[in-house]
């Protein structure tokens, strides 16, 4: 009976407008504000119904510690760098401190594994990068462009600043927030809305810095999505030999390889799918190969265009009015100037 009570007598239109406005409107010096935005929504869909009902009840807080959300902008920031290579900020020298902290603690070579799988066997690194991002975005070490607590939830209206708490309070000497038991009930009740919204202005805000193929699902998506692509081995059967050592294939060991790797074009497109060894294949892993190579893939895509109707679909859909050819070439340099890196095969 609670639950409609509450949803009868408090008047959540604030919620949303303050919501929607943080994400589209607040002041942004780089993207900590998604990011937050993001740790509430996993936060709060993730809740117990009856004891928030219990907490609306008492009014009684959430206490989220600092720590927490440091864990989860670990997370999220992690997989943006090191499996997507998204930039942060224009600034290529002036990266946002999480993401110098992570390239500072990890490298800064492309790391294919999920977050989740990695964190098992690399937990020191893990326990050090998290330490460092409470020392710099939530700590006293802070630069001013890492007060995402205190200012998220400052809003413009007309040319003054508001600070509206309605989400939550803070307390920056015991380093935790305390968020409203009805903000988190809202944002339990809307949260394929709010969560649609805070991708879509995460990725307004970077594809003007970005250029990549797919930016909105990559930001979306914090964990792989990989497809089984067994059955473009018999779409290729033409294909006999490794399209890089030129070895003979024999299944099961034949390996289908995204020769612009997946991470960058995060999707299985046949006119970037070739047959190689297993040898190869690992190899090759997430790098790019030498240019030889993609004169070759221009080649076999010239060759089948007209054989293989899932290739030419494939082809028609990069066409923008320039043909196919340019648009591949562009992709590999675009892939390479964003990091990945070209090895000999
Ligand atoms: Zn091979």
């Amino acid at each position: 009976m609670i639950r409609w009570t509450i949803m009868i007598n408090h008047d959540f239109e604030e919620f949303r407008n303050t919501f929607v406005h943080i994400l589209a409107y607040g002041y942004k010096d780089n993207t900590y504000k998604f990011a937050l935005a993001r740790f509430l929504l996993d936060y709060c869909k993730n809740i117990h119904f009856d004891i928030l009902v219990k907490k609306i009840k008492n009014d009684e807080r959430y206490i989220i510690h600092y720590d927490e959300i440091a864990s989860a902008f670990l997370k999220y920031y992690w997989h943006q760098e090191f499996r997507y290579r998204i930039k942060q900020n224009s600034h290529n020298e002036k990266p946002p401190s999480v993401i110098k902290i992570l390239r500072n603690t990890f490298g800064d070579q492309y790391i294919p594994e999920d977050f989740s799988r990695y964190i098992k066997y690399e937990n020191k690194k893990v326990a050090i990068a998290k330490q460092q991002i409470m020392k710099k975005v939530f700590g006293n070490a802070r630069s001013k462009t890492s007060l995402v607590i205190p200012r998220f939830q400052k809003i413009r209206i007309g040319t003054k600043a508001i600070l509206k708490n309605i989400f939550y309070d803070y307390d920056d000497d015991k380093q935790c927030i305390y968020l409203s038991p009805l903000g988190a009930y809202f944002i339990n009740q809307n949260y394929t809305f709010l969560f649609k919204t805070m991708i879509l202005e995460w990725s307004k805000y970077l594809e003007k810095i970005n250029t990549f193929p797919r930016l909105i699902a990559k930001i979306e998506t914090d964990e792989s999505r990989r497809r089984s692509l067994t059955h473009y081995i018999t779409i290729f059967e033409d294909a006999k030999h490794c399209f890089y050592c030129n070895g003979q294939l024999r299944r099961p060991s034949t390996h289908v390889d995204h020769f612009i790797p997946w991470s960058y074009i995060f999707d299985d497109n046949a006119w970037n799918l070739v047959l190689s060894c297993q040898e190869c294949n690992c190899k090759k892993s997430n790098s790019l190969s030498q240019y030889k190579f993609l004169d070759y893939l221009i080649e076999r895509n010239s060759k089948y265009e007209n054989k293989i109707p899932i290739l030419k679909k494939s082809l028609n859909e990069l066409d923008f009015g320039h043909g196919w050819r340019p648009e591949i070439r562009k992709h590999y340099s675009n892939c390479k100037e964003y990091g990945f890196l070209q090895i000999q095969m």
